[in-house]
Parts: C-alpha cells; sequence; structure tokens
C-alpha cells in the first residue's frame, strides 16, 4: 500500500448535494459508498465482501438523496468505503480503521504504519469533516437554525443475530428532538422503530451526532433503516416520505436549543 501518492489522484472523499437547500435539516451520510482508491486493491477483499454492509450502508444513500430532495435539504455523502477509514469513529479508535468487521478479517488495515494511519487522516477524514464544518459554521453566522440529521442503514442478522426493528432513532441528550422523531415515526403505524436500538450513540464510537451535532447545540439524530427494507426505489420512496414528516416533527418551544456565537 503506498504511502507517498499524490493526494490529486485520489477521489474526493466528500460529495455534497443541494448544498443551497432552505430546510433546517442537514443531512449526512457518512458509509454511503463502497468505492475505494485503485491504489489500496480492496484492502485485500474479494469484490463480494465489497458488496457486503461491511463496506457501507447499503440503501443509504439512496434514502439520503431521496430525503434531500423531498426536504430540500442540503446532503453531506462519505464516497469512499467505510473500511478505509470511518468517517462516523472518533478518528483513530480501534474501529476507524478495522482489522475485523463483524466476522471478517480486513488484510488491508493490518499492522498499520503511523504513515499510513495520517494518510487516511488527511486524505479523506478531514477533508469530509472540515467540509460539514465550514458549511455548518456559514449556517450558524447566517443565523439559520440546523437540524442534525445521520442517514445510516443496518443488517437485519448480526453475528447470527435476527434484529426485530425495522428502524432505529438514535440520540443523546438532549433528547427533545430524539424523542419528537421516534414518536412520530412510531405515528406512522405498522413499525417495530427501535429507541436507541440497535446501537446507542457514544461519544467514543459515533462522530457526527456528538460533534457536528449536539457540541454545536443542534438537535440531532441518527437514523438507522434496515437494509434489506431499502431494497426497491419504491421502498426507498415509502421510507424517505416517513423520516420527511418525522425528521421535521415540532419541538417544544422551551426546548429548542439556541446557539450562541
Ligand atoms: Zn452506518
Amino acid at each position: 500500500m503506498p504511502e507517498a501518492a499524490s493526494v490529486e489522484v485520489e477521489p474526493s472523499p466528500v460529495e455534497v448535494a443541494n448544498e443551497g437547500g432552505r430546510s433546517e435539516v442537514v443531512l449526512v451520510c457518512e458509509h454511503a459508498a463502497n468505492r475505494l482508491p485503485a491504489s489500496y486493491g480492496g484492502l485485500g477483499l474479494p469484490p463480494a465482501d465489497l458488496a457486503r454492509h461491511i463496506a457501507y450502508d447499503i440503501g443509504a444513500a439512496a434514502l439520503t438523496r431521496r430525503l434531500s430532495t423531498r426536504l430540500d435539504a442540503p446532503a453531506f455523502f462519505g464516497t469512499l468505503s467505510r473500511l478505509l477509514v470511518d468517517l462516523n469513529r472518533p478518528f483513530g479508535v480501534p474501529s476507524s480503521m478495522p482489522v475485523l468487521s463483524e466476522a471478517t478479517e480486513i488484510p488491508g488495515n493490518r499492522d498499520l504504519s503511523e504513515g499510513e494511519r495520517e494518510r487516511r487522516r488527511r486524505i479523506v477524514f478531514e477533508p469530509f469533516h472540515a467540509t460539514l464544518a465550514d458549511f455548518l459554521d456559514r449556517r450558524d453566522a447566517a443565523g439559520r437554525p440546523t437540524r442534525l440529521v445521520a442517514v445510516h442503514s443496518f443488517t437485519p442478522v448480526f453475528l447470527g443475530k435476527a434484529r426485530p426493528w425495522h428502524a432505529g432513532i438514535l440520540f443523546e441528550p438532549p433528547e427533545a428532538y430524539g424523542r419528537a422523531v421516534l414518536q412520530a415515526l412510531r405515528a406512522e403505524g405498522g413499525l417495530e422503530v427501535g429507541e436507541n436500538e440497535p446501537y446507542r450513540i457514544d461519544r467514543t464510537e459515533d462522530y457526527a451526532v456528538p460533534v457536528h451535532g449536539t457540541d454545536r447545540g443542534y438537535p440531532a439524530v441518527l437514523v438507522e433503516v434496515r437494509n434489506d427494507l431499502l431494497g426497491t426505489p419504491a421502498e426507498v420512496e415509502r421510507w424517505a416520505d416517513r423520516l420527511a414528516r418525522a425528521l421535521t416533527a415540532p419541538l417544544p418551544a422551551d426546548e429548542v436549543i439556541h446557539v450562541h456565537a
């Protein structure tokens, strides 16, 4: 694996859609893609493994695009596989460049040198988050309110265990927005919606909601949809409709958070 290849030949790690969108909601889809720069040779994995949920969140990009249009919301997509560096992890934690994902070993992440780790930080992690942070700074400066929404999908079976939820809403304190979204999505009916399932927001394991959301004083949630429910454009459309309603649910006025410069 090269450590000194020119930065210019690498694909940009972030794609921004609908940057001028008028919604309060700003969408983040860190695990949108399973692509790897050619120089990484698939991180030693066969193409079949790179097509699995371990490499990206299946269906999440399509759902985010649909939501972006439906809400007129800006959307930020990661363009490279989470296996290269996970954009929703604090940089450098073990799951940030995983040696093992679910039960699959990632040969290209074994024994990474400090130089290679820094390279991934420099060409992928930092530009993605700097682009998003600059954008949010400009909204704050313009006095525009923001709701930060990260969109993910999860595998129906993890390490042999079936998961009962159709979707999950993940949030940390303050909980007003998370609770409002959860309640609104449950009110759609016929759905098993997990509260802080199948994962919990944890500052040592998550990035967008704590750093770009909570730390800025924004209402923030992470949405998880089971990936086998996003298999067709019609299903994606249905989830986009439900989530568009839930994510724009009104917040109790006294719990709206004001951001001070
Ligand atoms: Zn994800």
